[in-house]
């Protein structure tokens, strides 16, 4: 049953994971208002406008992060607001300016707007399991209550952003008592087709390994969790009354081997490079350590804090508060890679 009948906001209404939002929003019959940096980009907009009950119930309107009052407009009369909107990039020319700034500052103009708006009722923060940790260690299981204290402006830039502006959106309910609760959810990296024609920094990893961009099996394992999972979360996190804190959402880890085995198992391997030199051992992770200050900045820092080391994280409070259960990995990486075929970004299986 919906629980409002005032537009839902979404912002980055054209994301990845927020156009996912969208499209659940709107199968549940709510009102979406939808916040996108320019509407003049039509062809990315249309699969938007395209969703079923867009045309009479979706409302899409410019805004830009870094505008102050950029969210004023959109807030006005919402009861509840899903905030997306976040750069996410592993590596980028300003760390500073391009991620953090928009991460943190984007944040609490959102958290103000919604204040001024005086309607808001909940905000619902997409925030990262960037927020809990960047060198997860095999032996620990990971819950809500742990915070990424490591990365700097240097060391993963990307997990620090999403760390500052988490952070900031719990200081700004403490300080400033808005009057609405906040609600945030951390997912792992998320994978599964695409609404949009646009490719996701996480659904890289599959035209990466199709491509041949890794030397070899390395040993790098993955938490993975579906778009949809993702979407579903966040529509829980805002209808569920009883919602509270964090919540991690990530289904199941993967290794790069095992990834690779389900790849060549259904197909994927023919004709193309995917990685084949076992570099799964102590001597492999000494190789990845020392190439990585090859790569690029950030895709380095990344390496170097996971390389060897397997996630452990406990998923019981999203499971158990907003009924959420999580696809097979598997699934979801198979249905990622036909929908990469399907917009182009990788060649087709062989039938
Ligand atoms: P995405 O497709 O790149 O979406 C990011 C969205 O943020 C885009 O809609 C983008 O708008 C918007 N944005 C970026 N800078 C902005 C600015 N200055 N002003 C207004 N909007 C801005 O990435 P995504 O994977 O869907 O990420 C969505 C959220 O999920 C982010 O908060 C991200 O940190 C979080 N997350 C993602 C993953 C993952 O694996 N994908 C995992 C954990 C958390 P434009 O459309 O105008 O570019």
């Amino acid at each position: 049953m919906k629980i409002t009948a005032a537009p839902v906001l979404v912002t980055g209404a054209a994301g990845f994971v927020a156009s996912h939002i969208v499209r659940e929003l709107l199968a549940r019959g709510y009102r979406v208002r939808g916040t996108v940096r320019s509407l003049a980009k039509d062809k990315d907009l249309a699969p938007l406008r395209a969703l079923p009950g867009a045309a009479e119930r979706l409302e899409l309107v410019e805004a830009d992060l870094l505008g102050a009052s950029a969210f004023d407009g959109p807030a006005a009369g919402c009861e509840y607001v899903l905030h997306t909107a976040s750069p996410y990039a592993l590596d980028v020319k300003d760390p500073q300016k391009d991620l953090v700034d928009p991460a943190v500052n984007g944040t609490v103009n959102v958290l103000a707007a919604c204040r001024r708006a005086g309607t808001v009722k909940r905000v619902v923060l997409t925030s990262s399991m960037a927020a809990i940790t960047d060198e997860p260690d095999s032996d620990r299981v990971l819950t809500e209550a742990d915070w990424n204290e490591r990365s700097t402006l240097e060391r993963n830039p990307y997990y620090l952003s999403k760390t500052l502006a988490e952070k900031a959106a719990w200081r700004f309910v403490e300080s400033e008592r808005p009057g609405f609760d906040l609600v945030v959810v951390n997912p792992f990296l998320v994978i599964g087709p695409s609404i949009g024609p646009g490719l996701n920094t996480s659904n890289q990893l599959f035209v990466d390994l199709l491509a041949g961009t890794y030397p070899g099996v390395m040993n790098l394992t993955w938490g993975f969790v579906d778009v949809r999972d993702v979407a579903l979360a966040h529509v829980a996190a805002m209808e569920t009354a009883g919602a509270k804190g964090r919540y991690i959402c990530a289904g199941d880890t993967i290794a790069m081997r095992p990834l690779v085995e389900v790849l060549e198992r259904s197909g994927w391997g023919e004709g193309r490079k995917l990685p084949r030199l076992g570099m799964d051992c102590a001597a492999g992770d000494f190789a990845v350590r020392l190439s990585s200050y090859l790569q690029p900045k950030g895709v380095g820092s990344y390496l170097r804090t996971h390389v060897g080391r397997v996630p452990c994280y406990d998923t019981a409070k999203i499971q158990g508060e907003l009924g959420i259960r999580f696809r097979p990995v598997e699934t979801s990486v198979l249905e990622t890679l036909d929908d990469l075929a399907r917009w182009g970004h990788v060649t087709a299986r062989p039938a």
